[in-house]
Order: structure tokens, then sequence, then C-alpha cells
């Protein structure tokens, strides 16, 4: 038995998005700890057709090696123009030696003759926390919905946040910075939903690992 605070490890690469999900976990008395502090971290092949199989396979494969509880995140962008398009392949949309950068450039280009009021997309986020057996305990999804610009503005954020524009705002996530973004994006809005679940099953004693 222990009185320590249970320790979630957050099962992204990504840095940041791993940052977003630590500030988002931060108010909720959880030790967090992120792939970085592992040595044994594995890599998990994002193999599966949707966000929630990605997700549930990242953290279950990445809970069962490391022997701690694990939060993982699949997300993207769905862009109601190219029918959904990047989606699961947002990360890599454009090639296996993709960046933010000719991601961006593929999407302006892949919309250059589609008007205004064609352009609405939507971030989507899968959370899923599995229990170092690698049994999945809690998930939720967010979706955030806002509109692709025509050229980027702003340079908070990452991926496709300087083109995502938030229209109640007339800014994108490039412009608006985090503290909007945890306020309104699909991940937060995930989080917000899965926390509640964390809480009960901390609560209950069902998290300690050690
Ligand atoms: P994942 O690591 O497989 O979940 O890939 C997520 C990809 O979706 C990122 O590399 C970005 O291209 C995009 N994405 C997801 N969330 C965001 C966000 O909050 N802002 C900008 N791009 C995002």
């Amino acid at each position: 038995m222990t009185n320590r605070p249970p320790l979630l490890v957050i099962g992204t690469t990504n840095l940041a998005k791993g940052r977003e999900l630590a500030e988002l976990l931060a108010p909720f008395g959880f030790r967090v700890q992120t792939l970085q502090e592992f040595a044994n971290a594995i890599e998990v092949p994002e193999d599966g057709d949707t966000f929630a199989a990605n997700a549930r396979t990242k953290a279950s494969q990445q809970a069962s090696n490391l022997g701690h509880w694990v939060l993982a995140d699949d997300s993207g962008l769905e862009v109601d123009a190219l029918g959904g398009r990047p989606g699961i392949y947002s990360a890599r949309y454009s090639g296996e030696n993709a960046t933010d950068e000719t991601n961006n450039d593929l999407l302006l280009s892949e919309l250059a003759d589609t008007p205004t009021e064609k352009r609405g997309a939507g971030y989507y986020c899968h959370v899923a926390v599995s229990d170092p057996q690698g049994d999945i305990q809690a998930e939720s999804s967010g979706i955030c919905r806002g509109r692709i610009r025509t050229e980027r503005a702003g340079t908070n954020g990452f991926g496709y946040d300087p083109l995502f524009e938030i229209l109640e705002f007339h800014r994108t996530f490039g412009e608006l910075g985090g503290r909007v973004k945890e306020a309104l994006s699909h991940r937060a809005r995930a989080m917000r939903a899965i926390v509640p679940k964390l809480v009960g099953l901390a609560g209950s004693g069902g998290m300690n690992d050690e």
C-alpha cells in the first residue's frame, strides 16, 4: 500500500501533445511522467483503422511493456471537403518524412479551389487509459470544429494549428495560444470526459501499481 498519488505515464512521443496532455492532467493530483523518462519505452505501431483502435493499442501495449498505467491519445484533422482526410493519417499526410510544414503545404494545395464556406474541418481525439496488465480501463473522445484558412497565422500550438480557425474568435489556434486551446480543443474535451473516471479509479485504490 502507498499513499503516493497514482502514476500515469503519457504514452506519446509527440512532445507538444505530451505537454498538452500533462497540463490538462496537472490539477487532478496524478504523478505524470512522459515516455522520454523511460529508456525501455517501445514504439507502438499505429496500424488500426480508427482513432479509437490506435489509442487503445498505444495505451495497452505501452502499459504492459512498462508495467505502469498509461494514457494514450490518437488524434487528427478531418476536413469536410476531403471526405474526412487526413484523419488517422494526419501525422503522415504528406508522406513518410512529413513535417508540420509539409503537411500544411499539402493541405493548402488540396484546398486551393475550395471556397471559404466549404472549408469546414474538425479535430478529433480519442483517449484511452490502460492498467499495467494491458487492459483498457477508461476511454473518451472529443471534437473541436473549425475552418481551414487560406494561409498560416500564428506560431502557437503544433501540427495544423496555424491553419485551424476557431470561428467564434476569428483566430487560428496558432494565434490563440495555450489558454484557449486548453478550454476548447478536442484533446481538452476528451480529457475533461475521462478525468472523472480516472479520479474514481484512483479514489477506490484501483490505480496503485507499486
Ligand atoms: P498521432 O500522434 O498519430 O495522434 O497524430 C496526430 C497528428 O494529428 C499530429 O501529428 C497533427 O498532425 C494532428 N493533430 C492532432 N492534434 C492536433 C492539434 O491539437 N493541433 C494540430 N494538429 C494536431
